[in-house]
Parts: C-alpha cells; sequence; structure tokens
C-alpha cells in the first residue's frame, strides 16, 4: 500500500478555538496554563482525524502558536538580542516577540511565498545566537507519540528557514549561519531519532525560487551532515517546480523527496527516467492551496505510470500544507448541494488521499462509491449552467485592444479632468473608507441576523455616508468619499454581488496568528448582475458640490484574495472580473460620478515565485486593470490605490495599468521610494502617502508638510496629491479628523509657498 500523509494541517480549529484562545490570553481572560490546553486539545483532535482518515503518519510540528517561522526561531533560540530575553523564550516571550512589546516593535510580517498566510520575519546578524531549545517541538512529538500515533515530524529546512530572514547588520551574509545552524538541526534530528521517530519531513520551499547558486551548492553538504545519525529524511518541496535542480535533489543522501504535482505537474517528467532506487516519492497530487474537490479517476490515471515504476516506494500526499485551506466543508451551512458536491476542505482531503492510495493498492473497485462520486461531481463541474455562462465567455471572446485603452493619452485627459473637476493645485483626498464604528457593526448583525428590516440598515448606511460628508466639507478635503460603512471587507462585498463568486459562513484560513480571513470562491464564468456601488456613490454625491470618488476593488485583488478557479488560467478569470467592475465603472460615471478609484492592494503580491514568469504576469494584471477602466471618457479620472512598500519590481507594469492618479504607502519609508535610479517614477498624477493610518498617532504639520517638501523636490507639483497611506476602516473619528485637519493645513500651506514661489519667479 502506498503511504499516505499530508505537509501539515490547518491549526486553527474548526471554530477558530485558537484565534478566540489566543485573544483572550493576551487579554488576561485566560492563563497560559489555560492556553496550552486548548492548544493540546487541538492538536489531538487534528491527529485523530488523520488517524480515522487512515493516513498512516499523523504530522507533528505544523501546530505554532503564532507562525510556524517563529516557532522555530524559538527552537533554534535564534530570537534577536534587541528583545533581552536572556537566556529564554518562553510562551510570553514568543508573543513579545510577534506581538511587540513597551520597548520593541514586533518582528517584521511578510507574506508566506506567494500564500495569502503571514509569516514573522526573523531578523539575523553575526551575533544571533543560535541553541537548540527542544521545548519548542519535542512535548508535541511526545504528545502525539503517547497518544499512540505513527509521528512524522516536520521541520521548516535551513536553506528555506536563512532565506526567508533577513540581515540585520551590514554586510552580513545569512549564509554564514549555515554551519553552526546545521549543528542545531543535527541535534534536534538525533533527539527525534532516540525517540524512535522514523521519518522527518524537512520543508525546503526556497527551492521554488531563483535562488543563488551559492546557496544551491550548499545543499550536498548539508543534507549529508543532516541525514547522520537522523531518521529517514523526506525533503519536501512545494508551491512550484524544482524540475532545474531535479539531478542535484535526487543526488542528495535523503530517502525521499516530495514534490508539487498539482503546481506544477509536468515536473514529474524531469525527475522519474532517473529516480534513484533508494528514494521514495511522496506524490503531492491533492491541491493543497484550493478548495476544490479532486477529480480521483483523472488522477488515477496519473498515478498508474508512478505506481508501476516506484510501487510502494510512491507516497501520497496533499501538494502542500492544508494551513491554507478552511478546515472541514461538513460544517458549511446553507450551502447549495450542487455546490458542496464540488469542494473538499482540510479534512475532506485527507479522504482523497486515502481513496487514492486504496486505489492503487487494493483496486479501484475498493473505492468505487467515491471514485465514481468525484467523477460524477467533475462531470458536473464541466457542465453546470452555475460556472459556465455563454455570454461572459462570448464577450471575452470579442474583445479588442481597443476596449482595454483609454482614446487619449494621459496629459490630454489630465487637461479635460482638470476642466471638469475644478481642483486646486495639489488636490486633497482620502483613500476611502471612514472608521467603521461599533454602531456600522452593530447595525451590519442586526441587518444579517434577520432582527434590522433592509429598509432601516439602508438608512442606517446613509446616515453614515452623510456624516461622512458632513466631516469632510468641514475639513475643507478637495476630492471625497462615501466612507464604505456598507463594506464588510473590499473583496467579499463584490464577492456577494457578482455572479460566479459565491461566499462562506466558515470558510475561514489563518492569515497570522489570531487573524483569519474568510476568501469568497470564484466558482464560475463572473458576470455582474446589477449596480453594486451606484446607489451609494450617487447619494454621497447628491449631498456635495464637491467631486465625490467612486470606490471599487480591481480585478487583480479580486483574484488574489479569493479562492480562485482551477479549470481556466488565472488571466482568463482576471478579464471576466474586469469586465463585471467595467460595467460598475461605466454606470458610476453615467450617474455622475467623475472620480472612480479602483484599488488594486494585491497587484504586487500576485508576482510569480520565479522571475522568469513576471513579465506574462504583469502585463495580463496591467491589461485587466486597463479592461476595468477604460470605459469611460477622458475626462473621467480613474484612481487606483497600492499599499505595499517594494514597487520597484512591478513598475512597468503599474505605469502599464494608466491610471490617471495613483495614491500609494510612503510615509513610514520617507517618501525615500519616490527618489534615486530606481525609485518609483510614476509617469502620470501621484499621492505618495503623508501620513500613516496604521498607528492612532496624530503626526503633526510640520512633520506632513516635511513630507509634502520632499515629495515635492522628487515630482513635479502640478502631478503630486496630498492624502493619507491607506483607508481609515480601522481608526477612530477623532483621530482620523484630527490627521485630517493637519493633512488639509499642511496642503494649504504648501499650496501658499507655491504661490509665493511662482509670484516671486
Ligand atoms: N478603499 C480601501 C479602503 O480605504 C482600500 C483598502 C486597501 O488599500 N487595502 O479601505
Ligand atoms: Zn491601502
Amino acid at each position: 500500500m502506498s503511504i499516505t500523509h499530508i505537509p501539515g494541517f490547518p491549526r486553527i480549529g474548526l471554530q477558530r478555538e485558537l484565534k478566540t484562545a489566543l485573544e483572550r490570553h493576551w487579554q488576561g481572560q485566560l492563563d497560559e496554563a489555560g492556553l496550552r490546553q486548548i492548544g493540546r486539545e487541538l492538536r489531538a483532535r487534528h491527529w485523530a482525524q488523520q488517524k480515522q482518515a487512515g493516513l498512516d503518519f499523523v504530522t507533528v510540528g505544523d501546530f505554532a502558536w503564532y507562525d510556524q517561522v517563529l516557532t522555530h526561531t524559538a527552537l533554534f533560540g535564534a530570537w534577536p538580542a534587541r528583545f533581552g530575553f536572556g537566556e529564554g523564550c518562553g510562551l510570553a516571550e514568543y508573543f513579545q516577540l510577534a506581538r511587540g512589546n513597551a520597548a520593541q516593535p514586533a518582528l517584521e510580517l511578510t507574506k508566506w511565498f506567494d500564500t495569502n498566510y503571514h509569516y514573522l520575519v526573523l531578523e539575523l546578524s553575526a551575533d544571533t545566537r543560535l541553541q537548540l531549545d527542544p521545548q519548542w517541538l519535542l512535548p508535541e512529538v511526545d504528545e502525539a507519540l503517547a497518544l499512540g500515533h505513527r509521528v512524522k515530524p516536520v521541520l521548516i529546512g535551513p536553506l528555506s528557514w536563512l532565506w526567508l530572514a533577513k540581515a540585520v547588520s551590514p554586510g552580513f551574509e545569512r549564509l554564514s549561519l549555515l554551519p553552526r545552524l546545521v549543528e542545531v538541526y543535527a541535534e534536534l534530528l538525533g533527539q527525534l531519532r532516540e525517540r524512535g521517530i522514523e521519518w522527518v519531513q524537512i520543508d525546503e520551499p526556497a527551492l521554488t525560487l531563483d535562488l543563488p547558486e551559492s546557496w544551491l551548492a550548499e545543499l550536498p553538504g548539508l543534507y549529508s551532515r543532516l541525514v547522520r545519525g537522523a531518521p529517514q529524511l523526506l525533503l519536501a518541496t512545494y508551491f512550484g517546480s524544482v524540475a532545474v535542480h531535479a539531478d542535484r535533489l535526487m543526488r542528495l543522501p535523503v530517502s525521499g523527496l516530495h514534490l508539487d504535482l498539482v503546481r506544477a505537474p509536468e515536473q514529474i517528467g524531469s525527475f522519474l527516467p532517473r529516480w534513484p532506487q533508494d528514494k521514495i516519492l511522496s506524490a503531492g497530487c491533492i491541491d493543497g492551496r484550493n478548495i476544490w474537490r479532486a477529480n480521483l479517476p483523472q488522477l488515477l490515471e496519473r498515478l498508474h505510470p508512478l505506481r508501476a515504476q516506484l510501487g510502494s516506494r510512491l507516497w501520497l500526499a496533499p501538494s502542500c500544507s492544508l494551513l491554507h485551506v478552511p478546515v472541514d466543508l461538513q460544517q458549511e451551512q446553507g450551502l447549495a448541494p450542487e455546490i458542496r458536491q464540488w469542494l473538499a476542505f482540510a479534512v475532506q482531503k485527507l479522504d482523497e488521499v486515502v481513496t487514492l492510495a486504496r486505489a492503487l493498492s487494493q483496486g479501484e473497485a475498493s473505492v468505487w462509491r467515491q471514485l465514481s462520486a468525484s467523477a460524477v461531481a467533475a462531470e458536473a463541474r464541466k457542465q453546470s449552467p452555475l460556472i459556465h455562462r455563454p455570454a461572459v465567455k462570448a464577450r471575452l471572446a470579442t474583445l479588442t485592444a481597443q476596449d482595454s485603452q483609454r482614446p487619449r493619452p494621459f496629459a490630454e485627459r489630465a487637461a479635460l479632468q482638470r476642466e471638469q473637476l475644478c481642483l486646486p493645485l495639489l488636490p486633497t483626498t482620502t483613500i476611502g473608507s471612514f472608521p467603521q464604528t461599533a454602531a456600522i457593526r452593530a447595525s451590519r448583525a442586526a441587518y444579517r441576523a434577520g432582527r434590522l428590516p433592509e429598509t432601516e440598515y439602508r438608512e442606517a448606511m446613509r446616515a453614515e455616508i452623510r456624516d461622512a460628508v458632513a466631516r469632510q466639507e468641514a475639513l475643507g478635503l478637495d476630492v471625497l468619499v462615501h466612507g464604505e460603512p456598507e463594506r464588510t471587507d473590499m473583496v467579499e462585498y463584490f464577492g456577494e454581488q457578482l455572479a460566479g463568486y459565491f461566499v462562506t459562513r466558515n470558510g475561514w484560513v489563518q492569515s497570522y496568528g489570531s487573524r483569519c480571513v474568510k476568501p469568497p470562491v470564484i466558482l464560475g464564468d463572473i458576470e455582474r448582475v446589477a449596480p453594486m456601488t451606484v446607489e451609494w456613490s450617487a447619494y454621497a454625491q447628491s449631498l456635495t458640490a464637491k467631486p465625490m470618488k467612486g470606490m471599487l476593488t480591481g480585478p487583480v485583488t479580486m483574484l488574489q484574495w479569493s479562492f480562485v478557479r482551477d479549470d481556466q488560467p488565472r488571466e482568463q478569470t482576471a478579464l471576466q472580473l474586469a469586465l463585471a467592475i467595467r460595467d460598475e465603472v461605466t454606470d458610476l460615471e453615467a450617474a455622475g460620478i467623475h472620480v472612480i478609484q479602483i484599488d488594486e492592494p494585491a497587484f504586487r503580491e500576485g508576482l510569480p515565485l520565479r522571475r522568469a514568469d513576471w513579465a506574462a504576469y504583469l502585463e495580463w494584471a496591467a491589461r485587466a486593470f486597463r479592461l476595468s477602466s477604460a470605459g469611460v471618457r477622458d475626462a473621467t479620472q480613474i484612481h487606483t490605490h497600492m499599499c505595499y512598500a517594494e514597487f520597484n519590481d512591478v513598475l512597468d507594469g503599474i505605469v502599464a495599468m494608466d491610471a490617471d492618479v495613483i495614491t500609494i504607502e510612503t510615509s513610514r519609508s520617507h517618501m525615500e521610494l519616490l527618489g534615486g535610479a530606481d525609485g518609483f517614477h510614476y509617469p502620470n498624477d501621484i499621492g505618495p502617502g503623508v501620513y500613516d493610518i496604521h498607528s492612532p498617532r496624530v503626526p503633526p504639520v510640520e512633520e506632513m508638510t516635511r513630507l509634502i517638501d520632499k515629495a515635492l523636490t522628487l515630482l513635479p507639483a502640478e502631478r503630486v496629491w496630498i492624502n493619507p497611506d491607506c483607508g481609515c476602516k480601522t481608526r477612530g473619528w477623532a483621530e482620523t479628523e484630527a490627521a485630517l485637519r493637519h493633512m488639509v493645513e499642511a496642503a494649504g500651506r504648501a499650496r501658499a509657498r507655491l504661490g509665493d514661489a511662482v509670484s516671486a519667479g
């Protein structure tokens, strides 16, 4: 029988128990013992589910109190000296690393490869101490052993762990820590072997990136050292192809390799012909990144040749950790049966893996029920009108280049827009959302629970809009927003209204720590059935003579923050989303909205893992944005907004979006982004954020003035807008109004100085 296992399981719990427990613990309502008890219960439950499903191993080491990378940092005793922990890192110290303390900011959060999970970036320097602190893993191994499980611990591999770190002392090379780090791993592996552990999974997802040769060259020495005195090692790669390293990987002395055959099915061709006799292959064939049920009979056809060649040396697994999918479909209430049959969450994926293994070893007859149900569902999905809307496909097929191009170049549009909007120099605006107050959330909760009739809910939201418009007029802002009170989330709000999408009730996935997201699901062809924002924006515009900015989420961000269909390329889906947004854009224009912002905060994170794939992505991503925005007259002004600091890699793509105005985050980096040869040189109008909305702090006028002055040394004044870094949704009104008052004041002073300079010159 093929061995079955999983690279990892979601740790957050079916009811987000870990989230609740963590938040109670941080608020002092649950002590450490209570928190630890909940962790133990969750782990025990998840291992039991793996065993019950029939997996051969349970995976241990995928649990983390906040983040798995941080847990490794604690395990290796590698916390930064700036925290001053002395000798030990217990749970309290661990949470300080994750959340900061009175004296020290937290470790930085960043995205885990191309997922929406975030890890804590470790800080390495020549002084970094490395010392095994086995309490961060071994008690969990013992726990699972005591429960009678066959345990396969998982560790992040040394190369990936170092690669994901940042060097904090000048000139320091992360790789120089490798010799000491290897010894720490070796010590840990030795202790696992003493416990009778047969296999350890070592994750090296960094191998799917463009690693420098100097790093790759370390592989043989590194793994030769690690296998000595260790249990058998399964080297796991995922999120992409490692075909370029095939020979190198097959020569390593490890006992097995795990390959992601969902993201990169073709890579098997680079391995199989020379597959070594001494290694097992763990085939990652069930999608660990998405919620679709597998087509098992079709998969079996691909697995038969592997089985024929490798026999019991073929293992079966999901492509990557199931961390990235919700826990259990069984818990999802109110889902149409037709849709339900197309889905598999983590628990269902365990069954899929086991079914495949049974089919291979005991024959398909032994699992014919599961196989035929899977085939029936797959066939239904291919045919269903819920998925296929011929009109959408036809519209996409008839698109021409003109459809994704504004008629006139930016300079001519800008002149028309100035005439229409009558804006001063250095116009002021905000990014869209205003504080989501307790009152707003209470109204929405009551409405959703059926306690507040729709008419009253809408009136409550209109009252919020009136309030927001009045405040903005009093502040003297130039381009106003309605404040987005009616939106919970910038993607879900549209997902709920577009045909082709569905929204789960309990499909939570961990983002980091206690934070979870519930991505909506793109099921089929996307179509806008009715206007989604026009009524709100038109109402807001009716309250003021100033221009009201319509507010939409762009196609790339919709795509990035949703579960996407796996039966067509992402590009196709992005273009369908773009058409739906385009319909909304043209309706907004017809309703008298002359400024429309299409947010693309996720534009950069859509970049593929390997550089070789970047250009193609940027090309279609920019095209999708242009398609969404180019249906308007030239006098209508299109804005976009992005709030990540690393724009350099995607600048060409951003320029190709051709928005009239872009607002970006720059205040934390003090406008550095805008300068220098490799800086962000956007050819159209730009609003570099002049204050950071992530903190309640109200910066003084002088501070914003300094940033504006700096921006004006780098950009022509006619192209500069004045705005905060991002939306104010998470702020309170008091600090929001105070900060905006300072911002308007700083803009006024800058205008006055520019006016003086003009009259003097
Ligand atoms: N318009 C959105 C807001 O202001 C933009 C959010 C974002 O950039 N993530 O909330
Ligand atoms: Zn933002």
